[in-house]
């Protein structure tokens, strides 16, 4: 049956899938070591989510306020909840200024002080002076538009080097053998054609998959397909029940209003004009982290002090702000609330609304970008020739909960750790090992099922019931019994896979077909997302379970890891287990910063 498909064959040092800020600065990393480097994209690269980031990238460099690497890294601690792993904080905290100049110098026009340095704002969650306060101006802003130029200013750079780019080629599966990835199949969107490709490392860099739910700020092609492949090659997942809800994204649309709009001085309130967020966090107010704000609002709309027709939303005010200010600083929301949500800014209110935007959890890695997982007792062990990056992957430097601009630096220190590592670990040219013969029969056996699917549940359909489930089942509040609802609900979704319909048969730029293979890496992940949700009885920062209201550090500071036994008729079975956090720091130069309540 899979003879049918036309193969051609590459043969890479390194291949990278994604060409997001990750994906690209993995590439550049791996092509400066002199390796021969394939980066492959469903999208082109400047389309990448990365490019709808807005407002910024963390990084001590103290231009604004005083600051220091080691109250990023107590910020980036405490926003995690004591769940991220501190080995890779420090790392990536001390690596992040380097990383920061790295992009001024390739051309990211940042926003400027008086004196030429770069602009920094406030951001929720990052303060002085270990945690203490007053708020720290962190946040390196190119405008509200920082995701935009970098993404650019690295794709620019990336052409300088010698990597070859396959353009709108969608990546199907990895190629296993032994326990080690050999290479990834991928198909040609343009005209249909299979491309197998052999390397001795791959690197993930496939972002979030923030479209199983509902809705979410992420882009469409936004569906975890790394962490599908990462599934289907019996490799877990990291605690995948830890998905950020944005404070403000704008009600009904669900288009983002950066976090950079509170730093710049904007606030949210009820139905009763009241600035709530002073009752909830006294000190850091509407600038607390994202889980803290995003539960204040669900709270005053629940208690009947929603905005709107239907109280069920929140008014955020950027309204006393110099319009001055407003366009130089927050250009593109001033046009974002024109827009979607019919709002002149500088005179209205916005109304806004708590909505899905980040995945803490992903494909667990070191702080090499190197993929683990736990193996014979080891719960590091490394799965040779395989890497993960950027929101798909989970080092875990975001724990529970990630601080905003605290992504955009994840992407460029480990995109570079990556390439650091692959310099290590590979030798250019080296000669490798014939593919096994059956190197391609699992994405293809795939593909041509789901091509051939003549049941009677359109993708669409199945799709948005995955969706809804989501949304009501593993939302910013979450209870035993909602939570079981929603384990049987994916359940019966899932069967409906089995009765999927594509109409189209043809392999040119087949979208009914496309959309269909990325459901089904949707579907795999909202199920380990649920059912690793419902497992864990604590609250922990973005996990808010209202039966198990506080932290239990004694049962719960562990990772969960998930299995999902979905595809070849095993019909969607899930096993769980755990790998322990690191306790302990990179270096003497920082002291392991011991659990305490999380209060803003
Ligand atoms: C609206 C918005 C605003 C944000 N603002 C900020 C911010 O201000 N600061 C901050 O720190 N973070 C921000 N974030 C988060 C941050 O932008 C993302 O986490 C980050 O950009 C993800 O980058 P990435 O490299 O992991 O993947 P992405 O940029 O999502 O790129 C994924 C890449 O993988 C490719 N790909 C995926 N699947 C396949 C496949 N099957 N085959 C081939 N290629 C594939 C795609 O083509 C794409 O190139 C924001 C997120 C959103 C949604």
């Amino acid at each position: 049956m899979t003879d049918a498909y036309k193969i051609i064959d590459h043969s890479y040092d390194t291949v990278v899938v994604g060409a997001g800020g990750s994906g690209l600065r993995a590439t550049m990393g791996s092509a400066e070591a002199g390796l021969r480097t394939a980066c492959i994209t469903k999208v082109f690269p400047t389309r990448s989510h990365t490019v709808a980031a807005q407002g910024g990238i963390a990084a001590s460099l103290g231009n604004n306020t005083p600051d220091h690497w080691q109250w990023h890294m107590y910020d980036t601690v405490k926003g995690s909840d004591w769940l991220g792993d501190q080995d890779a904080i420090e790392y990536m905290v001390r690596e992040a200024p380097a990383a920061v100049y790295e992009l001024e110098h390739a051309g990211v026009p940042f926003s400027r002080n008086a004196d030429g340095t770069i602009y920094q704002r406030p951001f929720g969650g990052h303060m002085q002076n270990m945690g203490a306060g007053p708020p720290v101006q962190r946040t390196c802003a190119a405008a509200d538009r920082t995701g935009h130029a970098m993404l650019h200013a690295l794709y620019q750079q990336s052409l300088k080097y010698d990597a070859d780019f396959f353009v709108e080629y969608f990546a199907l599966d990895l190629i296993m053998e032994d326990g080690a990835c050999r290479g990834v199949i991928a198909l040609c969107l343009e005209d249909g054609s299979i491309h197998r490709f052999r390397s001795q490392a791959v690197v993930l860099a496939t972002g979030g998959y923030g479209r199983c739910y509902f809705t979410a700020t992420s882009a469409h092609t936004c569906t975890g397909d790394g962490g599908g492949m990462v599934l289907r090659a019996g490799i877990a997942l990291q605690d995948m029940e830890f998905v950020q809800f944005h404070p403000t994204g704008i009600y009904g649309a669900g288009v983002l209003i950066t976090e950079g709009a509170r730093g710049e001085g904007g606030y949210l309130t009820n139905s009763e004009g009241e600035r709530f967020m002073e009752r909830y966090a006294p000190s850091a107010k509407d600038l607390a982290s994202r889980d803290v704000v995003s539960r204040s609002m669900a709270l005053e709309i629940r208690e009947g002090r929603g905005v709107g027709p239907h109280n069920d939303h929140i008014y955020l005010h950027l309204d006393h702000i110099d319009p001055k200010v407003l366009h130089e600083r927050l250009p593109g929301i001033t046009e974002s609330g024109k827009i979607f949500a019919g709002v002149d800014l500088t005179r209205q209110p916005l109304p806004v609304v708590p909505t899905v935007h980040y995945n803490m959890g992903g494909i667990p890695t070191n702080y090499h970008g190197e993929v683990v997982t736990l193996r014979d007792g080891d719960p590091d062990a490394v799965v040779p020739g395989l890497f993960a990056v950027g929101e798909a992957a989970c080092v875990s430097v975001h724990g529970a909960n990630r601080l905003g601009s605290n992504s955009l630096i994840d992407l460029v220190v480990f995109g570079r750790a990556t390439g650091h590592r692959l310099r290590e670990l590979l030798k250019p040219g080296a000669a490798q090992a014939p593919l096994p013969q059956d190197s391609a029969d699992l994405a293809l056996g795939r593909l041509d099922h789901f091509r051939n699917a003549s049941g009677g549940s359109p993708t669409a359909q199945v799709r948005v019931e995955m969706q809804r489930a989501m949304s009501q089942h593993a939302a910013v509040f979450r209870t035993d019994e909602l939570m079981a609802e929603g384990k049987e609900k994916l359940a019966q979704t899932y069967a409906r896979m089995q009765d999927i319909h594509v109409s189209d048969r043809s392999l040119i730029w087949n979208t009914d077909l496309v959309e269909t293979l990325e459901l089904d890496n949707l579907i795999a992940q909202a199920t380990v997302t649920m059912h690793s949700a419902f497992n864990r009885k604590e609250s922990r920062g973005a996990h808010a379970h209202e039966d198990f209201p506080n932290r239990d550090d004694a049962n719960w500071m562990k990772h969960t890891i998930s299995w999902f036994d979905g595809w070849g008729g095993k019909g969607g079975q899930v096993r769980l287990d755990y790998r322990p956090v690191h306790e302990y720091t990179l270096s003497d130069d920082v002291a392991y910063i011991e659990p305490k309540a999380r209060v803003y």
